[in-house]
C-alpha cells in the first residue's frame, strides 16, 4: 500500500479523503493555498505544502506546483478529490509520467468522458440507452433545424466540452433555435475554449438519476444503486438522496446491471458515474463522471462501503475483493449541500464564523472543514458543509433531517440550511414527487 497521499483539493473533500488515508494507515499532504493557511484540511494532514495565491489558477489549478509538492513531500500517490483538476486528463497523464499513482480512472478514460459527444458515442455502442438528438458537433442553422424537426421541440443545446452545468440553451421553435445555436456556440468557446455543441431533445420533467460503479483493475465492475439528485438550482445539485422514490427494485437492479455492464465493456476503472435522465421509465444517459462526487456519501451510507477507500485500494492495484451479490441495499440517506450563500438569492456570502455547532447523533454525518472562528475565503466554491443523513427508511431519514438541520447553528454567516428546512417539509418532497425543475418552479413560488 502507499505510504503517503497528496490530496489535490481544499475544503471538506480534502479532509473526506485524509480520514480514509488515515484510517488505511496512510500519511496525507495537503496542499492549500495563501487564502487556506488556517483551513481544517491544512491542519489536519500530516504534512502541507503552500502551492500559491488565493486564486485557484494559480494554486488548485496550479498542475506544476501541485506536481512540486508530490516531489518534495515524496508522496507516492495523488487523489484529485472533485473539481479543480479532478477531471484533467493532462493533469492525470502527467502525475502518471512523473511516477506517482493518479488515485482514479486512467487519463484515457478522463479525456473520452470528457467529450461529450465521444463518451455519448461510447456508451450507445456498449449498451446504454442516451438521449436523442445529433450524432455530433452541430455547426449551421439548417442541420440544427433538420435535427430538430426530426426529434420534435423542445431541444436543449450543450457544449460538447461542457461542465458544472453551465452553457446550456434551450429551443422551443426555429427562431429560438437560431439564437440559442449562436450564443451557446460563442460561450462554449470562452467559457470551455471549445465551440463545439451537439443538440438532444429537452425532456420537459425528468428525474436525474445517477448509477455509482466501481471498477478494478481486474476486470470486476460493481454498481452501488442509484442517487436522486433531481433538486436542482441552475443544473447544479442542492440535495440528494438514496434510493429514489421514483424507482422499484427491478428498475434499480435493471438500470444498475446495464452501466455495469457497459462500464467492463468500455474498460474503466476506479469510482464513476453514470448519470441519466428519467421519465415515463425511460433512462436517458447524459454524461459520465470519471471522479469521486460530492454526493458519493449517500451511497456510503446505504451500503457501507467507502468510496474513498476503494478508489485507494483500486489505484494501487488490489481487486475489488466482492461481487455484486455481496453488495446490500440498507435504508435510506439523504445529502443537503449546504451553502455560505443568502438562501433567498442564492448570493455568496463568505465571512467569519462565529458559534459553530455541528448536529449528531445516531445516522447523522456532518463532511466540513467549518470550525468556530474560521474565516470562509471568497475565492472558492460557497460550499461550506454537507449534512448526510440515514435512516431505516425514507420516512425516518426525513424525521432525523429535520431533527439535525434544527440542531445545525452556524453563526455570522447566511447559509443554505433555512432553504433545506422549507424543502424537508415540503408534502412533494415528502412524497418523492419531484422533477428537476421542481426546485426552481418552488423557488420562484416564495418569491
Ligand atoms: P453538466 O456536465 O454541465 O453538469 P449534464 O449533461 O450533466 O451537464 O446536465 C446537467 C443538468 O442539466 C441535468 O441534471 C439536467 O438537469 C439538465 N439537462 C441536461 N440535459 C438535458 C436534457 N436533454 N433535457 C432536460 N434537461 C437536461
Amino acid at each position: 500500500m502507499f505510504d503517503k497521499v497528496l490530496i489535490a483539493n481544499r475544503g471538506e473533500i480534502a479532509l473526506r479523503i485524509q480520514r480514509a488515508c488515515k484510517e488505511m494507515g496512510i500519511r496525507t499532504v495537503a496542499v492549500h493555498s495563501t487564502a487556506d493557511e488556517d483551513a481544517m484540511h491544512v491542519r489536519l494532514a500530516d504534512e502541507a505544502v503552500c502551492i500559491g495565491p488565493p486564486n485557484a489558477k494559480e494554486s488548485y489549478l496550479n498542475i506544476s506546483a501541485i506536481l512540486s509538492a508530490a516531489t518534495i513531500s515524496n508522496a507516492d500517490a495523488i487523489h484529485p478529490g472533485y473539481g479543480f483538476l479532478s477531471e484533467n486528463a493532462d493533469f492525470a497523464q502527467m502525475v502518471e509520467e512523473h511516477d506517482f499513482v493518479f488515485i482514479g480512472p486512467s487519463h484515457e478514460h478522463i479525456r473520452l468522458m470528457g467529450d461529450k459527444i465521444a463518451a455519448k458515442d461510447a456508451v450507445k455502442k456498449a449498451g446504454i440507452p442516451v438521449v436523442p438528438g445529433s450524432d455530433g458537433g452541430v455547426d449551421n442553422i439548417a442541420d440544427a433545424k433538420l435535427i430538430a424537426k426530426e426529434i420534435g421541440y423542445p431541444v436543449i443545446i450543450k457544449a460538447t466540452a461542457g461542465g458544472g452545468g453551465r452553457g446550456m440553451k434551450v429551443a422551443n421553435n426555429d427562431s429560438e433555435l437560431e439564437i440559442a445555436l449562436t450564443t451557446a456556440r460563442s460561450e462554449a468557446g470562452s467559457v470551455f475554449g471549445n465551440p463545439e455543441v451537439y443538440i438532444e431533445k429537452f425532456l420537459t420533467r425528468p428525474r436525474h438519476i445517477e448509477i455509482q460503479v466501481l471498477a478494478d483493475n481486474h476486470g470486476n465492475v460493481v454498481h452501488l444503486g442509484e442517487r436522486d439528485c433531481s433538486l436542482q438550482r441552475r443544473h447544479q445539485k442542492v440535495l440528494e438522496e438514496a434510493p429514489s422514490p421514483a424507482l422499484n427494485r427491478t428498475q434499480r437492479e435493471e438500470i444498475g446491471q446495464i452501466a455495469a455492464e457497459a462500464v467492463k465493456k468500455i474498460g474503466y476503472r476506479s469510482a464513476g458515474t453514470i448519470e441519466f435522465l428519467y421519465e415515463d421509465g425511460g433512462f436517458y444517459f447524459i454524461e459520465m463522471n470519471t471522479r469521486l462526487q460530492v454526493e458519493h456519501p449517500i451511497t456510503e451510507m446505504i451500503t457501507g462501503i467507502d468510496l474513498v477507500r476503494e478508489m485507494v485500494r483500486i489505484s494501487n492495484g488490489a481487486p475489488l475483493g466482492y461481487t455484486q451479490d455481496d453488495i446490500k441495499f440498507s435504508g435510506h440517506a439523504i445529502e443537503c449541500r449546504i451553502n455560505a450563500e443568502d438562501p433567498e438569492t442564492f448570493m455568496p456570502c463568505p465571512g467569519k464564523v462565529g458559534i459553530y455547532h455541528a448536529p449528531g447523533g445516531l445516522g447523522v454525518r456532518v463532511d466540513s472543514g467549518l470550525y468556530s472562528g474560521y474565516s470562509v475565503p471568497p475565492h472558492y466554491d460557497s460550499m461550506i458543509a454537507k449534512l448526510i443523513v440515514h435512516g431505516t427508511n425514507r420516512n425516518e431519514c426525513l424525521m432525523r433531517l429535520r431533527r439535525a438541520l434544527s440542531e445545525y447553528v452556524i453563526d455570522g454567516l447566511k447559509t443554505t440550511i433555512p432553504l433545506h428546512q422549507l424543502l424537508a417539509v415540503d408534502p412533494d418532497i415528502i412524497n418523492g414527487d419531484y422533477d428537476i425543475h421542481w426546485l426552481e418552479k418552488f423557488m420562484e413560488r416564495g418569491k
